[in-house]
């Protein structure tokens, strides 16, 4: 079989990536064994959150610049100039619009095109945490003070990923007055499959929830963990005269799976072709480029063909990367990586601080080009969390990175056909 560009990795990365490629016409397969990593995001999308001393960035397009210049940002503007960031920004910014049924809000400011300004995102743990985007339905702050402000948290008992006691208390450790109310689900199974968020958001809670809003006094927002579809929440915004604000749960949450749904109904409306249950196992390469994959299902014959590929087949949790007993491997092409030799430095003691491995990755060039031995393998790009130095969950840039790294390389793609 032979496309124009093969993707392996359907996460947020490569979604990205063979959604902006088949928007241009291109004949695009993507690769997804499995759901990924995106099961776990939170619905809102950081660009930079931090600095490389930890204090919170307020405007990330500004702080971008200061990074260091083996972060991926900073290839995209060594190449093209730091208003690149700018244009993948607002690409990113309308396919996200384009796949929220709620589009992304500026939290309490007017909603404007492209944000530059970080707004604050609750997470169910009670912290605020800056980030760039989040969809309207969802919890968000324009500063991180909420003094004089009041909130009812509304949460059901027998729910164990909302942590209602660390929620509140980080509320009112912002400034927050706070009340919490149990609320009572709907459901006869109360097992524990049958209580994760996304396996109740389809047993549809919205007409039991206004019920009881019903009874609650006072006006001020009611927080609730987001066990909604996305589409129930929308009509449930749309019937209710009061706000209500829906908090992330601990993963699997609804908005991961959400996006993961979104994100392939999209591609696939796009003519895309996805294939589900596929893994990449190996590469035949000849001078310097790959000439075809084999996958779990491409095995000896038919096997898959593109002119260009993009790896997106994420960290080391989703096998993207492995550490073996004497090295860190990226397993399909046996690429080159950025990592510390002496395994002994991969972790440290300090079981709290950043372990050194989150930094490892495939080594790329500044147009994000892969290499094995030394070599460039011209055809092969690498994008989001399996790239090396982003520092991700230091600088709280994970979303962005994987968004901006696909558009860059899709782009790339573009401009040399
Ligand atoms: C521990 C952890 C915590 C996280 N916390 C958050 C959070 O708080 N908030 C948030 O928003 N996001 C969170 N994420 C999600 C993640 O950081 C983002 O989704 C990120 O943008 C990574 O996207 P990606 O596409 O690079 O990788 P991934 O989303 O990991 O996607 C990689 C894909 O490649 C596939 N793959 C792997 N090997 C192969 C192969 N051989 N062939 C074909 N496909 C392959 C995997 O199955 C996977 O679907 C978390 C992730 C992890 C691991």
């Amino acid at each position: 079989m032979r496309y124009d560009v093969l993707v392996i990795g359907a996460g947020l990365s490569g979604m990205t990536c063979a959604i902006a490629l088949a928007q241009a016409g291109k004949r695009v397969a993507v690769l997804a064994p499995g759901s990924g990593t995106l099961p776990m995001h939170s619905g809102s999308f950081d660009l930079l959150g931090y600095d490389s001393e930890g204090n919170v960035v307020e405007r990330p397009f500004e702080a971008i610049g200061k990074l260091d210049p083996s972060h991926p940002y900073a290839k995209v503007v060594a190449t093209h100039g730091a208003q690149r960031i700018g244009q993948l920004a607002e690409q990113a910014y309308e396919m996200i619009s384009q796949l929220a049924v709620a589009p992304p809000s500026r939290g309490e400011v007017a909603a404007q095109p492209c944000p530059v300004v970080n707004q604050y995102r609750l997470t169910p743990m009670g912290a605020l945490k800056p980030t760039w985007l989040t969809p309207v339905h969802l919890t968000a702050f324009s500063k991180p003070s909420l003094a004089g402000r009041q909130f009812v948290v509304a949460y059901y008992k027998p729910f164990l990923d909302f942590p209602v006691e660390f929620l509140a208390e980080g509320l009112r450790k912002a400034g927050a007055e706070v009340h919490v109310k149990e609320l009572e689900l709907n459901i006869t199974s109360v097992g524990k499959a049958a209580l994760k968020a996304p396996a109740l958001a389809r047993q549809k809670q919205g007409e039991a929830l206004l019920k009881q809003l019903d009874g609650f006094e006072g006006q001020c927002p009611v927080l609730v963990p987001h066990i909604f579809g996305d589409i129930e929440l929308t009509e449930m915004n749309e019937r209710l005269d009061r706000r209500l604000s829906v908090v992330p749960t601990l993963p699997p949450t609804c908005a991961g799976h959400e996006l993961s749904d979104h994100l392939r109904s999209l591609f696939t409306s796009l003519g895309g072709t996805l294939l589900e249950g596929d893994r990449a196992m190996s590469a035949i390469i000849e001078n310097d480029r790959i000439v075809a994959v084999k996958s779990s299902k491409h095995v000896t014959h038919d096997l898959l063909q593109a002119d260009h590929y993009v790896i997106a087949s994420g960290s080391f949790g989703v096998k993207g990367l492995e550490a073996r007993y004497d090295r860190v491997a990226e397993p399909i092409f046996d690429l080159d990586i950025d990592a510390l030799d002496d395994p002994q430095q991969w972790t440290t003691s300090d079981v709290l601080s950043l372990q050194p491995y989150t930094n490892f990755g495939v080594r790329t060039d500044e147009r994000f080009r892969t290499s094995k031995h030394g070599r460039t393998i011209e055809n092969l790009y690498a994008v989001g969390s399996i790239l090396s130095n982003t520092n991700s969950i230091k600088l709280a840039c994970r979303q962005g990175v994987s968004m901006l790294t696909a558009l860059q390389v899709a782009n790339g793609i573009l401009e040399q056909d």
